[in-house]
Formats: C-alpha cells, structure tokens, sequence
C-alpha cells in the first residue's frame, strides 16, 4: 500500500523510531524529525535515534510480571525497539539490559536504510510548521519553543493567554493545566577497572544462578554516616522548578533520604536475598552496580539517580565500600520532565481534539519508562494507519497490557500522573482476593485473559493492509 502525503514524526527518540518504523512496515512514507545533530537536550549525549538517557535496563522481562507482559505483546505487535534491545543484551538478572551504543546503532541503522523513511536533522519550533498527518513524540525534554507551541494549541479557548517561556517554565502540577512536570534524575556511571572487588562482590537477589550484579556492602555504622554524608552534601535545585514533584520510580537518592534513613534501605539498597559468596553472610545494606556495556568495562549505580552537585556526588559516593577509589564517566543530574494531560486534551486514539490528524506519542503522553513510551508510539502507529486507510480504529482489548495503559492515559481524573505499566492497571478479574496466594492467583488470571486476549486481537488485524 502506498499513501501519498508522507507522514511527519518528530522524535527519534524511543517512541518516535518506532512509530516511524511501524508506520513505514505498513507502506506509508515517513519523514522522521530528530533536533539532535543540530541541537540537543540536557540529559542526551549522542545524535544516535533512541538513546536512552539513563538506565540501560528495559526493566523486567520475567512472564509473571507486568512490563514482562508488555513485552510480551510488544513481541507479538513486531516492535523494532524490543528486537533490538534483545540483540543488545548485557547480563542484567531478570531485567532487559542493553548495551546502549550498539542498541541507539542498531535503531539508527534500521531506521535509516529503510527504503521509506527519511531522516531529517532539524528543530522543530511551532506547530504549524510541520504538514499533517504528523505524529509528535519529542519526549520529556521537548525543544521549549516547540512545547510553547504545543501548549498554545492545547491551551482551552478560554483560557487566558500566557507567553514567553512563563507559558511552559511554570511549574504547574495542577490537574487544570495543559502541561504537568515533574522531575527525573540520572545516575552514575563507574570504571569498572576502579571497584575494589576484594570488598566488592557479584552475586544476585534471591540466587537466581546469573551473578549479573556487582554488590557493594555495607555495615550497619557506615551505612548511616554515607546516609549522613548525602544529607550534608549540595543539592542542584533550580529555583524555577522548587514545588514540581518527583516521579517516584526515579526518585533521586537523597529525597529518599529526606524521607527518613531507613529509606534507601527498604529501596535500593535493601540487602534482601543477597549473601556475600565467601562468608555467606548477609550485609545491612548494599548499593548494587549493573552492567552498562557489552565489555563490561563500566558498571551503573543502580537506584542511585542523584541531584548531589557534582564534587560532593564523588566524595559521597567514594565512602560506599569498594568504591573509595572509583572513576565516575558520568555524574548524575537531575532534568525537568514534561508531559501533556492526555485525558482532557487528547482523543481516545491520542490525536489533539482540536486537529484529527495531530498525534502525540511517546512519554510526553504521560506514560512513564523507555518501554512503556516505545509501546505508545507503536500503538500510534497502528491507530493512524487504520484512519489512514479509512476504517474504524481497532483499539487494544482492555484487558490486554498494551489497552490497560491506554486506558490509563485516556481515562478521565482528577489528578493525572505519568505511570509505567503495572498490575493496578489491568481490568480486575471476577475473584476475592483475601491473601498473598489469592493476590498472586489473581494476577496469573489477569495475564493469562491479557495473552488471550492479544492473541486474538493480533490474528485479527493482521493482514488488513
Ligand atoms: C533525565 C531523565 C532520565 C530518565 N531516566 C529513565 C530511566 O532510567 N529509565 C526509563 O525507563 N526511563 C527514564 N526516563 C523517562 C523516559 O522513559 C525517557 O525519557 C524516554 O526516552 C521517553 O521516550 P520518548 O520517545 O517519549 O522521548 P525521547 O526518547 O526523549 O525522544 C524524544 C526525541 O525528540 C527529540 N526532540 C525534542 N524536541 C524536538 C524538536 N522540537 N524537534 C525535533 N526533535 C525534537 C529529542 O532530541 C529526542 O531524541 C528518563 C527521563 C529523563 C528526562
């Protein structure tokens, strides 16, 4: 199938490289946008498509939880970004963790040599410079001009009219407002070459048999005085930014502090199902290292997303044991993320009410997560083509993982706030739930509804051109 007007994709970034790709699968011309190369943002590196910014980790792939099962529907849906991150892999435990250079290469590699997409380097500013169709997915740190633009269109013809970069650099949480923010933050990078592993030691939770992760133990006394140190140590916080909320699953270490010093314990450094391999002991407290490469010459801090300026992030992070004489490639920052409220301002397909041919995908949707974003994009794709091709949008079932975050962004609430997929979610089954066993049966009925479900959402749309 061919379609004359080419489609216009800002943002090849996660969601955008695989709307583009999807649509292109699907026959459509496809003119993809990225700024980077000309202009970047604060937390990216690199002009390569879908670089990811901080983690390397997609998160779970384990069957019996819910990202697993969006990748499990993301399989059957022929997501680019899942094939790629699976042929990036690095040892990661139970989570997908990719090498990020050769995963961003492979990404930017299909995308551009594939025969219907072209890739142009440039930075979108307003709107109305882009022909439609076009499908916005420019991310949590979208060009500010171009989020003013965004927001004057969002904006409610009522509404009184605000300019200059008031319009977007307010920090609005309020559940009236076209844009929300909040923060996210990045965690550092080691030399793996400078941990100690006479102090330091691979092992993983619960003994899965993989030893992926590097642990850093610690006593009870020198845990306390590192909880001490982070307390003291100097905090990045712009002033413009002051009452926006953090997102909780990127929650900057010393917030987690601030909510008391057991915190970080009971979070990322809970020392549960971890025994040292010599003595068999278990420590108060650990601070886990992931793989980052494909080498393995540099290990990430995990759970240890940071707003500590940065001479105080290196003496701080240096009392963690086997890491007193470490090298950091790269401190940690803290960004202000943005995203649309979807369900006042978007259709049930995520096209603007005002323009039917204006999409937005991607975490500026309010999903939150590489892969949940990834997920939005692909479902753009899908609903575009079907308009496209002039017939009914088939929606996801509900009671699939992939129509569950949908539902989450397009429902309408009160409050809105960004989430990643999880079991709260999905559609409850018709059950009693009294005990952990019940809860856990109740979650093996809601994946096994969700794969049936997508299974024959698949088999039915498939093959419609
Ligand atoms: C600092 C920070 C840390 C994060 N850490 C994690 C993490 O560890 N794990 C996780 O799962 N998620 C994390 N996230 C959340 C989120 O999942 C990622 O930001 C994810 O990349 C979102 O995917 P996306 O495709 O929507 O946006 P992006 O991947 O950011 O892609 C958007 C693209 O649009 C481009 N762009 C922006 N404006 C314009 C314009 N005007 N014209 C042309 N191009 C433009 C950008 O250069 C970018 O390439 C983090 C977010 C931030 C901000």
């Amino acid at each position: 199938m061919t379609q004359e007007r080419p489609i216009y994709v800002v943002g090849g970034g996660l969601a955008g490289s695989e709307c583009a790709w999807q649509l292109a699968e699907r026959g459509h011309s496809v003119v993809l946008i990225e700024m980077r190369g000309v202009q970047s943002t604060p937390a990216h590196t690199t002009d390569r498509l879908a670089e990811l910014v901080c983690s390397n980790s997609f998160g779970s792939q384990t069957d019996y939880s819910a990202p697993g099962q969006l990748k499990w529907e993301a399989e059957k849906l022929g997501s680019l970004i899942l094939k790629a991150a699976r042929e990036s892999t690095i040892p990661a435990g139970m989570a997908l963790g990719v090498d990020r250079v050769v995963f961003a290469n492979s990404i930017t590699e299909a995308i551009a040599n594939h025969p219907r997409i072209r890739i142009e380097r440039r930075v979108v500013r307003d709107l109305a410079d882009i022909p439609r169709p076009t499908v916005i997915a420019t991310g949590p740190l979208t060009d500010q001009s171009l989020a003013e633009s965004i927001r004057n269109h969002l904006r409610d013809d009522g509404d009184a009219a605000t300019s200059g970069a008031d319009a977007v650099g307010t920090a609005t949480a309020g559940a009236e407002s076209e844009f929300l923010y909040f923060f996210d933050a990045i965690a550092p990078i080691i030399d793996v070459d400078t941990i100690n592993m006479d102090i330091a030691f691979k092992a993983d939770r619960f003994d899965n048999g993989t030893n992926d992760y590097i642990n850093c133990p610690f006593d009870k006394e020198p845990y306390f005085k590192f909880i001490e140190a982070i307390k003291n140590a100097r905090k990045i916080e712009p002033k413009e930014f002051e009452n926006v909320p953090y997102f909780e699953s990127c929650m900057p270490i010393e917030v987690m502090v601030d909510r008391g010093p057991l915190t970080p314990r009971f979070g990322p450094m809970s020392p549960n199902g971890i025994r040292h391999p010599k003595t068999g002991e278990k420590p108060y407290a650990v601070v886990q290292l992931r793989q980052e490469n494909r080498e393995a010459t540099s290990y990430n801090m995990v759970g240890f997303q940071t707003k500590m300026a940065y001479g105080d992030q290196k003496e701080v992070f240096r009392m963690i044991p086997g890491l007193e004489n470490a090298e950091f490639l790269k401190l940690g920052s803290i960004h202000r993320n943005m995203y649309i409220h979807s369900p006042r301002k978007l259709s049930p397909v995520l096209s603007s009410k005002k323009d039917a041919e204006l999409f937005f995908a991607g975490q500026i949707t309010g999903v939150e997560g590489y892969f949940d974003s990834t997920c939005i994009g692909l479902l753009v794709a899908r609903f575009l083509h079907d308009r496209l091709s002039g017939r009914e949008v088939a929606m996801p079932p509900r009671e699939t993982a992939f129509g569950s975050l949908l539902n989450a962004i397009t429902e309408p609430k009160k409050h809105f706030q960004p989430t990643n997929i999880n079991f709260g979610l999905f559609p409850v089954p018709d059950m009693k739930t009294r005990n952990q066993k019940d809860r856990e049966l109740k979650r093996e009925v809601q994946l096994e509804i969700a794969k049936a479900a997508m299974t024959k959402w698949v088999s039915e749309t498939t093959g419609l051109g």
